[in-house]
């Protein structure tokens, strides 16, 4: 493999004796009547490599002329000291190798600064920007982080379905997959559609949670997680929502939700700072150009325990002074984002987990609390965003769960599975889930979900 720019600016003139070969793509050129200027750039890094180029003959004249922005080349050379301030050293080239001319007539990237709405129709070339790569690199670090930590502390990944022709998701609205003809689809004496003639036997849909495939590996492998693609046919185009977006969901045994609660701080805390150690520059370009304050606030989050409180207590705080907020709080409905928002930046100045939701504003499989009236929910508050993970304690008790997939009006046959799991060898579990693309929206402060991905799937858009 060849030396990547972040390992070359890191070097020192000395570090090799022999002539490098450093690739990558023109960000500059700057010419003068003896030697040519470049600024190159592999993805590697933020910072580009300074390259000089001597016009010793005319060939490489020749060349030098055809080479403009976006072109992607080959220089030979030696690494020396840089006499600019920017960097410690730069390619003293002998010669260069001229891979694919870039037509500066028609490259669609520019030396300014583009909108991001722009770089979204361009988004083949748009990973060439500082912006678009300094994502791309923190998404990457932090998947690797995610993985780091689940794996060190023993738990397995799961791959959970991808198709699902089991019924019992039902959150959201979601992609059907059939293979039946649109334009005659068969129908039964009913009326309604056959699907005993589609591919699966039944009616299939892509995933939306991996959740309740990862409890029945719980339940056997105790601790595990899923990390993988899901989807809904979300029809709001807003900043926060893709209809394709990745999820990290883990589970444990023989967990209740003081269990969850911990893992999920400790989970928090790790990737963030290892995002924060590994990712400095890109980080320090995000602190500078997109959300000033953004690397403090992360920080503070690495380093305060995280508070607790009720969702009970949550609004008996939001109803002492109730007149500043748009949405009303009322004990039975969900926190608002200016309401999570209240509490973490006014209230508490840091994190909080509110716990002990009213039942009818979460899912059906969360433990019922002795009240009967609230579950063992939890949602993990941060300041900026508010909400960045949900979860729960789930309900363990067949009887109660049955009951409460009676009360919601579901079909206990659809959730065999799911009741039999708490038939044979139940025991407390708990877990939680997050939108990866919403962390990475929060560690960069990017502020559209679109440029967190790098292909986005949104309503009326599958381009590239
Ligand atoms: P929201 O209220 O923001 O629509 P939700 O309550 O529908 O979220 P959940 O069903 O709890 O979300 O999904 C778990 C996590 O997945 C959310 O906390 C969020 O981080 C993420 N998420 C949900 N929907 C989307 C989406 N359409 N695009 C990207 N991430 C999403
Ligand atoms: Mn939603």
């Amino acid at each position: 493999m060849s030396l990547r720019i972040n390992n070359l600016l890191n070097m020192d003139p000395g570090d090799s004796d022999k002539l490098l070969h450093v690739e990558g793509w023109v960000r500059t050129k700057r010419d003068s009547k003896n030697f040519c200027f470049f600024e190159i750039n592999d993805g590697s890094s933020l910072k580009n490599l300074q390259v000089i180029l001597d016009k010793t003959n005319e060939e490489i004249i020749v060349i030098i002329d055809k080479i403009s922005t976006g072109a992607s080349v080959e220089f030979i050379g030696e690494l020396v000291e840089s006499p600019g301030k920017n960097q410690k050293v730069e390619l003293k080239a002998e010669n260069v190798i001229l891979w694919g001319e870039s037509p500066a007539e028609s490259y669609p990237l520019q030396k300014k600064r583009h909108s991001f709405e722009f770089l979204r129709e361009i988004a083949h070339l748009r990973p060439r920007t500082n912006t678009i790569g300094a994502v791309t690199r923190v998404r990457s670090a932090l998947s690797f982080a995610i993985h780091s930590f689940f794996q060190s502390n023993d738990f397995l990944y799961i791959h959970t379905p991808i198709i699902s022709a089991s019924d019992c998701e039902g959150a959201g609205e979601m992609f059907q997959v059939t293979t039946l003809p649109l334009d005659k689809v068969p129908k039964g004496k009913d009326g309604l559609i056959d699907y005993n003639q589609d591919f699966f036997g039944k009616q299939a849909n892509l995933t939306v949670s991996g959740q309740l495939e990862a409890e029945i590996y719980a339940m056997a492998m105790k601790n595990v997680y899923t990390f993988g693609p899901t989807f809904r046919a979300e029809n709001s185009n807003t900043s926060r929502h893709l209809a394709e977006f990745w999820m990290i969901e883990p589970e444990m045994a023989f967990c209740t939700l003081d269990g969850d609660m911990a893992v999920a701080e400790d989970f928090l805390k790790y990737i963030f700072s290892y995002v924060m150690e590994h990712c400095q520059e890109d980080m320090e370009f995000f602190n500078k150009w997109i959300e000033k304050g953004l690397t403090d606030s992360l920080r503070s989050i690495i380093d305060s325990p995280f508070s607790h409180m009720t969702y009970t207590e949550a609004v008996k705080e939001l109803q002492k002074d109730s007149s500043q907020f748009e949405f009303p709080v009322t004990w039975g409905a969900d926190l608002q984002s200016e309401h999570e928002k209240f509490l973490t930046e006014k209230v508490f100045n840091g994190p909080v987990i509110v716990t002990d939701y009213p039942k009818e504003i979460k899912a059906f499989y969360m433990k019922m609390n002795d009240d009967g009236k609230t579950v063992r929910a939890m949602d993990v508050l941060v300041p900026r965003l508010g909400e960045i993970i949900g979860g729960s304690e789930r309900e363990n008790r067949h009887d109660v769960l049955l009951n409460r997939i009676k009360e919601w009006g579901l079909n206990k046959e659809d959730y065999w599975w799911y009741l039999d799991l708490r038939k044979y060898g139940s025991v407390p579990h708990a877990g939680f889930g997050l939108g990866f693309e919403r962390v990475i929206q929060y560690v960069t402060g990017m502020q559209n979900i679109r440029d967190v991905i790098p292909f986005p799937r949104t309503v009326k858009n599958a381009e590239f």
